[in-house]
C-alpha cells in the first residue's frame, strides 16, 4: 500500500514538473541527456598523449579596450608599420591581450626595415624591437652598407620551451618574444649567428645591445635550441632578473712566427 502511494507520489510529480516545462515552452526530451564534457575539461588519464585542446577564455571588456589604448599610443609615435591584433587568451596560458603584427621598423629618415615575415607580438615588447632597431641595429650595421630588412625565425606561437613537452610555457606563447633568424644588408649580405661571413664585431653589439634591452636574449651555446638564430623577450622575473646567454664565436688564431713567440728577447725589438 506504501509502495502504492509512493508511485502515485512519483508519477503525479512527474506530471507537474512536465507541466511546468511545458507552459515555459521547453519541449521536454524523451530520455534526460547527460551534459557533454567538453574535450578540455575531460578526465584523462595517467599516460595519455592525446592532445588536449585549449579553450578560449573571456576577456573582460575593460581589460582589452584598455590594452588596444596602449597599443595606439605606441601605433602612433609612427614607428613601425603594424596593425593592431585581437586580443585571445587560452586557458593553457597562450594568447596576449594587446597584440600587434608589426611588418616594418619605420626610420626618422622615411626609410622602413621590414619583418620577413611579419611578426605578432605584443605591443610593448613590438615597441622595444622597433627602439632597438633604430637606435641599435641601424647605427651598428652602417659600417655594412646599411640594414635593409631583418629575418624573423618565429614571433606568436603557443608551445613550451624549446618545443619540450612538459616544460613551462614559451614567451612565444605569450606574444612576448621574437626569435632573429637573420639581418639583411642593403648589399645583399645577409649576417646571422650561424652564418659564416657575419663579422664577430657585429655579432659581439647585436649581444651587447640586445641584453641591455631585452629580459632574455639567448643564443648560440645557451641551451643547444638557439644556434641558428637568436631570442629576444621581455619576460618579468622576480627580483628583476635577467638572462643574457650567447656564445660569440672565437676569432680565429693569428698567424703566429714560432721563431718570435719562443725568444722573448725579440719580443721589443722592431720587426724588420
Ligand atoms: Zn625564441
Amino acid at each position: 500500500m506504501r509502495i502504492a502511494a509512493f508511485t502515485l507520489f512519483l508519477a503525479a510529480a512527474f506530471w507537474a514538473s512536465a507541466a511546468l516545462a511545458q507552459e515555459a515552452g521547453m519541449d521536454l526530451p524523451e530520455t534526460v541527456p547527460m551534459p557533454e564534457l567538453r574535450p578540455a575539461e575531460a578526465p584523462r588519464r595517467p599516460g595519455d598523449a592525446r592532445p588536449r585542446f585549449p579553450v578560449l577564455l573571456l576577456i573582460p571588456k575593460e581589460d582589452s579596450e584598455a590594452a588596444a589604448k596602449v597599443c595606439k599610443a605606441i601605433l602612433d609615435k609612427d614607428k613601425m608599420v603594424a596593425e593592431i591584433a585581437g586580443a585571445a587568451l587560452w586557458d593553457n596560458g597562450c594568447g596576449a591581450v594587446g597584440q600587434m603584427t608589426i611588418s616594418a621598423i619605420k626610420l626618422p629618415n622615411g626609410k622602413q626595415i621590414a619583418l620577413r615575415p611579419s611578426a605578432l607580438i605584443r605591443c610593448e615588447t613590438a615597441e622595444a624591437v622597433a627602439d632597438w632597431v633604430r637606435e641599435e641595429l641601424v647605427p651598428a650595421t652602417e659600417a655594412y652598407s646599411g640594414l635593409a630588412r631583418i629575418d624573423v625565425a618565429a614571433s606568436y606561437h603557443c608551445r613550451p620551451r624549446n618545443n619540450i613537452r612538459g616544460a613551462l610555457m614559451s614567451e612565444h606563447g605569450r606574444a612576448n618574444a621574437l626569435d632573429v633568424r637573420a639581418i639583411v644588408m642593403n648589399d645583399g649580405r645577409r649576417f646571422g649567428v650561424d652564418l659564416r661571413e657575419t663579422p664577430i664585431q657585429l655579432l659581439g653589439e647585436l649581444r651587447r645591445t640586445s641584453c641591455e634591452r631585452f629580459t632574455t636574449v639567448l643564443g648560440p651555446g645557451s641551451d643547444g635550441f638557439h644556434e641558428d638564430h637568436f631570442h629576444l623577450d621581455l619576460a618579468q622575473r622576480r627580483g628583476g632578473y635577467r638572462l643574457c646567454q650567447w656564445n660569440l664565436p672565437v676569432p680565429p688564431e693569428p698567424a703566429r712566427n714560432p721563431q718570435r713567440v719562443a725568444d722573448p728577447s725579440t719580443r721589443q725589438q722592431p720587426t724588420p
